[in-house]
């Protein structure tokens, strides 16, 4: 059911809505959102509301500044943990430009952009997230690395102190509207993951950003911290965002074919193919933080080779056992710092380029990559995800696919402040350094 305008402006009526939330992303996923009352909100409903746009990140200079929010009345939800009498609602919206066209540096806009070339293709596509966090305690004030407990994967309560915080996180999804699968403790202690049923890429990224936002604010008041850091410890599992993706056409599951041996179409290999070919470049994106890429090293359950294979989950891409309408491929190193409308868009672009150039991958891989020499991998081509945030930068400056997927205006900001970021890190002294070199010489 797509909610329309009169929809929206019924129901804040009839639920004594108080405030709405406009909410967007900033180019490194950022949520952002200003607030409205009802007086105004018709207005904005008309995409008539102006704000500027000169100091959210990666946005504009000053002296183009204003910006449109349209709100999506499909993205009407209360947030649940507010009062319900004068409630607080929010609406996520898209950024116009004055003159009534998308502005290029609006995420949620270079998604939409990738998605109507699927659809030009005849291809919807359908994605569902794993996203894993922490949870810390808080010294009072600022978090903390102490996990609130020690247990481990799918332990139950009294170890898992989380539970409380974690059950109240789900009822607050499920009452914004998602349909949460499985919520359960992860490998490492602290650590939790959160599963919601997959949906239409645009909805899906939506309740990312949405999923994050609640589980901070939840965890705030069960007075923990949650992060969605990739890897916030060192020697324990990081926290990864695998990403389930599927293309339906005509309302088919578009990965399925029960006449090949896997049970898997054409498309499909395609896609995976696509995948691979762009993997490195694409990193950038779907791991754009200096901490990414301690997660992406051998040991942790993390993808560090670019490889696929139809059962085990040490390569970069599996597909799960399910056939039928459930045939989907899962990408395993996208992690949660990552901007959920900018990675969806750059795996699907290359997907679809994977279809248009008939990519065929390569042969699957059975055996633990991680048990291989360096010989063993290069004879079988095995290549390996970016090392660092740097390297990524280097391959995404070299794709023109998934560069065109992000836009000139994304890609030029993306890059400028991520460099910046690098280079800001490059010049620490970190205290591995110290441990191993104050001493020595
Ligand atoms: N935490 C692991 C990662 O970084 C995944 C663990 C799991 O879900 N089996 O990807
Ligand atoms: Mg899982
Ligand atoms: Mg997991
Ligand atoms: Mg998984």
């Amino acid at each position: 059911e797509q909610l329309t305008k009169e929809d929206v402006l019924q129901m804040v009526e009839e639920m004594n809505v108080r405030f709405i939330r406009l909410q967007f992303t900033d180019i490194f996923g950022v949520l952002k959102n200003v607030a409205i009352t009802p007086a105004e909100l018709e207005k904005a409903l008309d995409g008539e509301l102006m704000f500027d746009g000169s100091s959210i990140h990666g946005f504009v200079r000053i002296e183009e500044s204003d910006m449109y929010l349209r709100p999506d009345p499909s993205t009407f939800a209360i947030f649940p943990w507010r009062p319900m009498d004068g409630a607080v609602a929010r609406l996520i919206c898209d950024v116009y430009n004055p003159d009534g066209t998308p502005f290029a540096g609006c995420p949620r806009g270079v998604l939409k952009r990738v998605l109507a070339e699927a659809e030009a293709m005849g291809y919807t596509m359908y994605a569902g997230p794993e996203a894993e966090f922490f949870l810390f305690h808080t010294d009072g004030q600022k978090p903390t690395l102490v996990t609130h407990d020690q247990a481990g994967y799918f332990d139950l309560s009294p170890v898992d102190l989380g539970e409380d915080a974690r059950r109240d996180m789900v009822l607050s999804l499920e009452a914004m509207g998602f349909e949460v699968e499985a919520s359960h403790h992860e490998v490492a202690p602290g650590q939790h993951e959160i599963d919601f049923k997959y949906d239409n890429a645009l909805a899906t990224a939506d309740k990312i950003a949405t999923f994050k936002f609640v589980v901070r604010t939840i965890a705030q008041r069960h007075g923990l911290h949650a992060t969605f850091m990739p890897k916030p410890v060192a020697g324990i599992n990081g926290s990864g965002m695998h990403t389930h993706q599927s293309l339906f056409k005509e309302g088919q599951n578009a990965f399925y074919d029960p006449d090949d041996p896997l049970q898997l179409s054409k498309v499909a290999y395609y896609y995976i193919g696509g995948l691979m070919h762009h993997a490195r470049a694409l990193a950038a994106i779907t791991n754009p933080t200096v901490n990414s890429y301690k997660r992406l090293v051998p040991g942790f359950e993390a993808p560090v080779y670019i490889a696929w294979s139809p059962r085990n989950r040490s390569p970069l891409i599996r597909v799960p056992a399910k056939r039928g309408a459930s045939t989907r491929i899962e990408l395993r190193n996208p992690d949660p710092s990552c901007n959920p409308y900018l990675a969806l868009a750059v795996m699907l672009k290359a997907g679809l380029d994977g279809i248009k150039k008939q990519i065929q991958p390569p042969a699957p891989t059975e055996r633990n990559i991680y048990e291989m020499t360096p010989a063993e991998r290069r004879d079988l081509g095995i290549g390996s995800l970016p090392g660092d945030l740097k390297d990524a930068l280097a391959e995404l400056s070299r794709d023109e696919v998934i560069r065109e997927a992000l836009g000139d205006h994304i890609y030029q900001h993306f890059v400028e402040a991520k460099e910046k970021e690098w280079e800001q890190y490059r010049i620490q002294v970190h205290q591995w350094e110290i441990d191993h070199y104050l001493t020595l010489f």
